[in-house]
């Protein structure tokens, strides 16, 4: 049966107890443990699918077609496994799930509460699909004492209690800020943080203390006095030079010995960390430098674009170069047309990311015809790619090209597709229906073109799968208007109805694909489009 390891939050949201886990599981698998990790999100949402990214960062899609939170992103980055459905939950599907139970009648007449029938689901989710896992990292989203983290809280001490002694533990991570006025470290929020979580149940086995200066040993102990810990199971956890240093560090502060401790395993092998050592030695020793603007709406929160950010880090570390990304808001662009050149001109390579919606479109198919003309190298990514063909089109002398998902278009290079295959058998939606998971979700197969310039980026392969999510599709009936510019569609779905990637052969590097690269790429393994887009870019940056 699996262990498992329960990860709370105190004192402030946003200390990175997403990354955290995943360096954690990182840890033990290190040693040779089959680990996974799920993330318990407490708001009402059924999933982050409709929430806007400037609320929730990124929206992380699963091979398996489900919209999670962004945590699951770092989850598989740190660990390479693909996550699931069944590893993301939120209040609002328990609810949902169990309403839907009420009215059918399933309850018998029972009166329906929050403890036993939420807690119960909860604990089901938690203890479901355990596999052969040695280990199963449970994070529960928000902070210690969030009247929506509750029932949260109550499932995990009655599986604390249900479940073999040294069969779970709690991690606590916890603020220790330093006042300068006062040129002192405080303990006293970890302390109240510790208490508030005690007074649910849960008594925290190990506190990881996040903290921006070293924590001395007499502060140490006085947590552990005060937290009921042992002095060894206060783990610092210190910002870092990189996420990626993360898992080193907490390995030099002694968390796995600490958590193996917990769980009584005296047997353990010692880890082998090297390919963390490779990937934190390409990120900090990089052998040359290029700038990428990306050509975005959500610019002003990263987290809006946190899988595409890592994977271009990854790109550089494949590359062994540092990549300095240049957050352009596309808007701006149609403010002051005048302005593009002098933006692009500094420019390595330029993406253009996925999103949702008409604003910033003009700047966006403003920014691939510079790239087009000017030969800089260019990487389209769903709407990048949408934005790509509509270029296109406009070079093809369609002037009213346009998406039907930007209103009503006499020529919808880009529209609306109702009907389609998936694994499961054909998917259909209709037009103006619900917006929440009705999209083309998760990983599809494509076919590439032989002696294509996407195959060779794939290292000669024909067949990928790659993960989607979109509701609108490249109008195959514009493909050979398109083609007629010298666009070639070099992937198309397995039935060659849906386009899923263009290149141009007569440019440097100009790639546009329907699906999102950067959702697979992992820093031990980067993904070949970010790969081969920042070598590219190397390549500019010798000649300008
Ligand atoms: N808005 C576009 C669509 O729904 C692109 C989506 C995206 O870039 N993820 O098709």
């Amino acid at each position: 049966m699996a262990r498992y390891i329960f990860i709370t939050g105190g004192v402030v949201s946003s200390l990175g107890k997403g990354l955290m886990a995943a360096s954690l599981a990182a840890l033990l698998q290190a040693r040779g443990y089959k680990v996974r990790i799920r993330k318990f999100d407490p708001y009402l949402n059924v999933d982050p699918g409709t929430m806007s990214p400037y609320q929730h960062g990124e929206v992380y899609v699963t091979d398996d077609g489900a919209e999670t939170d962004l945590d699951l992103g770092h989850y598989e980055r740190f660990t390479g496994v693909s996550a699931r459905q069944s590893d993301n939950i939120t209040s609002g599907r328990v609810y949902r799930d169990i309403i839907a139970k009420e009215r059918r009648g399933d309850y018998l007449g029972a009166t329906v509460q929050v403890i036993p029938h939420v807690t119960d689901a909860i604990k089901q989710f938690a203890l479901a699909d355990q596999g052969d896992h040695d280990f199963i990292l449970c994070e529960i989203g928000g902070t210690v004492g969030d009247i929506e983290s509750l029932p949260f809280m109550e499932a995990i001490r009655q599986l604390r209690n249900e479940l073999e002694p040294l069969q779970t533990l709690s991690v606590h991570v916890t603020l220790v800020p330093y006042i300068a006025a006062a040129g002192e470290l405080k303990t006293k929020p970890t302390q109240h943080s510790v208490r508030e979580l005690a007074s649910l149940g849960i008594k925290p086995d190990v506190l990881l203390c996040r903290a921006e200066h070293p924590i001395p040993d007499g502060e140490r102990q006085k947590i552990a006095n005060f937290c009921n810990v042992r002095k060894e199971a206060v783990i610092p956890a210190l910002d870092a030079s990189s996420i990626y240093s993360v898992p080193l560090q907490y390995h030099e502060q002694g968390l796995d010995d600490e958590v193996l401790r917990g769980f009584g395993i005296t047997d353990a092998n010692e880890p082998d960390l090297s390919s963390w050592d490779d990937v934190v030695d390409r990120r900090e020793n990089p052998e040359g430098e290029v700038t990428i603007g990306v050509v975005g709406k959500y610019v002003g929160l990263q987290d809006a674009y946190k899988s595409l950010n890592e994977a271009l880090v990854h790109g550089g570390m494949a590359n062994r170069v540092k990549v300095n990304i240049r957050w352009i808001d596309a808007e701006v662009f149609e403010q002051a047309p005048a302005d593009i050149a002098a933006a692009l001109e500094p420019l390595h390579g330029i993406l253009v990311p996925g999103g949702f919606g008409e604003r910033g479109s003009e700047g966006k198919i403003a920014s691939v015809r510079f790239a087009r003309e000017r030969s800089v190298p260019f990487f389209g990514i769903c709407l990048g790619m949408q934005m790509a063909c509509i270029e296109s089109a406009r070079l093809a002398g369609i002037d009213q090209a346009s998406s039907t998902e930007f209103g009503e278009t006499s020529e919808p290079v880009v529209g609306i597709i109702t009907e389609w295959m998936s694994e499961e058998g054909v998917q259909q939606r209709e037009e103006g229906g619900d917006l929440g998971g009705t999209m083309r979700l998760g990983a599809y197969d494509a076919k590439l073109s032989v002696n294509s310039h996407v195959s060779s980026v794939y290292g000669g392969a024909t067949d990928i799968s790659e993960r989607h999510r979109h509701r609108y599709e490249v109008n195959s009936a514009y493909i050979d208007r398109l083609e007629g510019t010298g666009l070639v569609f070099s992937g198309m779905s397995p039935d060659g109805l849906l386009p899923e990637i263009v290149e141009r052969p007569d440019h440097p590097w100009f790639v546009g694909v329907q699906f999102h690269p950067e959702l697979k790429s992992r820093p031990f393994d980067p993904h070949p489009l970010f790969a081969g887009f920042v070598a590219a870019a190397v390549e500019q940056s010798r000649l300008v």
